[in-house]
């Protein structure tokens, strides 16, 4: 009687795995393509099919349906490229856990990409192709060599925005990298990152905007013949338009956070740190009810949710905070 067919049988050929060489499957191809910093895998063997006129890496990376291929993805970049291997870890973080004794994996990650300043990227040989990057954390925003502000929004991600007439914006994520540098990138960019949500619920509520609005007027032209639109583009002018402010406000909690605990809980309690925010950050208006006592007890939390852990669960009382006052 015939046996039914097995999952195998059905699927094709069996790998093969024990041949007695090990078959060398791959060899380099013709162009090679220099890989960019911090570029995700996905874009680099992109690039590197198109330049090779392949549609699809696939099957430049996996030849055989068959015969097994012993190399690691690193391994295998590395023959088709034919780049040296050092210069592909320390470019592309995802394959930094192949060889961590050359370069070390990421101490911080952020799963958030973005194309790359596609001026920079035309520097880098890319003939125009897009270059996708991992962002460093959520204050890489900025070119500071081309003036271009390069994050994502709603609509129309991958258009930059020419910033060259706010110089304040390039200024801002120049502090913003120098913090970094001075407090290291895992301890920097998650306090960077509540921050910037603080910030942008201060900013919801109108209190202090003369700043931004003066900045979005050097960036953002209006289309005059259409209405205005609260969910179209202008959203990611408005992000750029509020760096500057979320740079000094971070820096501003970073200092209130680095004094001793016994005078910070002084400053708490007698309403200092209010006084110094007003004095950072002029408001527009004076509000009316509980604005001020929200903004001081939301201030405090602030800086004690960066002093000690701003990953901790502790730091959701600042949502509640949030949510209580907004109902
Ligand atoms: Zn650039």
């Amino acid at each position: 009687m015939a046996k039914p067919p097995t999952e195998a049988r059905r699927r094709g050929p069996a790998a093969v795995r024990s041949l007695p060489f090990q078959p060398a499957l791959l060899r380099p191809l013709p162009h090679t393509v220099a890989p960019f910093p911090n570029e995700t895998l996905d874009s680099y063997r992109h690039r590197l099919a198109v330049a090779n006129q392949f549609p699809d890496f696939r099957n430049v990376r996996t030849p055989s349906r068959w015969l097994v291929c012993p190399l690691d993805e690193l391994e295998r970049l590395e023959v088709l490229s034919g780049q040296p291997r050092e210069s592909l870890l320390w470019a592309i973080p995802e394959l930094r856990h192949y060889a961590p004794s050359i370069a070390p994996p990421l101490e911080y990650r952020t799963n958030v990409t973005r194309r790359a300043c596609d001026w920079c990227g035309w520097r880098a040989g890319s003939a125009g192709l897009p270059i996708y990057v991992n962002v460093r954390g959520l204050h890489d925003n900025v070119c500071i060599r081309h003036r271009r502000w390069l994050s994502g929004g709603k609509t129309n991600p991958y258009e930059q925005i020419d910033v060259s007439p706010a110089p304040e914006i390039v200024r801002a994520q120049i502090l913003l990298d120098r913090l970094e540098r001075r407090l290291g990138i895992g301890f920097f960019a998650p306090r960077y990152r509540l921050c910037e949500q603080i910030w942008s619920e201060i900013d919801r509520r109108g209190l202090i905007r003369a700043e931004r609005d003066a900045t979005l007027q050097h960036i953002y032209r209006a289309d005059l013949d259409k209405l205005p639109d609260r969910f179209g583009p202008v959203q990611r002018f408005q992000r750029a338009a509020r760096y500057p402010q979320v740079a000094r406000f971070t820096q501003f909690i970073l200092a209130m956070s680095q004094q001793p605990k016994t005078e910070r809980a002084i400053s708490h309690l007698t309403g200092v740190i209010q006084l110094d925010f007003e004095r950072a950050f002029p408001m527009d208006r004076r509000p009316r009810g509980i604005t001020i006592p929200w903004l001081r007890k939301l201030l405090v939390q602030l800086v004690e949710a960066v002093t000690t852990d701003p990953l901790h669960p502790r730091s959701r009382e600042i949502d509640r905070l949030w949510l209580s006052h907004s109902t």
